[in-house]
């Protein structure tokens, strides 16, 4: 297995391990996608996005745009009867592609000394947790 696949292959374990959610526990009933008010931009209904979870289809989750579209709301979390947190689980998915992709660490490292000064601590912090493994 080569790097990159493997880095792929991890995508659900981590999206889940940040989330804390089990998209197993969904019945794709699709109250959701019903409440969701931003549909009409995704690519992906929301309980589609479960069911790939489901179905273990990672490199199309990493290209959907539907998790970076997702506004937050928590509308689908208030509606679902699976007290499913379906936000929390499109923020492990960003989350997720960002450290699965390639090139995208960043650390102290990676700043100068001016900019460490100068940039907010809680930004920088924000930033490493972010960016890093
Ligand atoms: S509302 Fe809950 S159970 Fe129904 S499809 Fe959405 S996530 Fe799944
Ligand atoms: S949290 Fe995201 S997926 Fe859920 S209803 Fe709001 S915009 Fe749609």
């Amino acid at each position: 297995m080569t790097t990159e696949s493997g880095k792929k292959s991890r995508l659900i374990e981590e999206m889940k391990a940040q989330s804390g959610q089990d998209p197993n526990s969904c019945y794709q009933c699709g109250k959701c996608s019903a409440a969701c008010p931003v549909t009409a931009a995704l690519d992906l209904m929301p309980h589609q996005v479960i069911r790939y979870l489901q179905l273990g289809l990672e490199d199309e989750l990493a290209e959907s745009k539907t998790p970076w579209i997702c506004a937050s709301c928590f509308t689908c979390a208030a509606r679902c009867p699976r007290d499913i947190d379906l936000a929390r689980m499109m923020e492990g998915i960003r989350l997720s592609v960002l450290r699965c992709r390639e090139g995208n660490k960043f650390g102290p490292a990676d700043l100068t000394p001016e900019q460490l000064e100068k940039l907010p601590q809680q930004a920088l912090v924000s930033g490493f947790r972010k960016y890093n493994k």
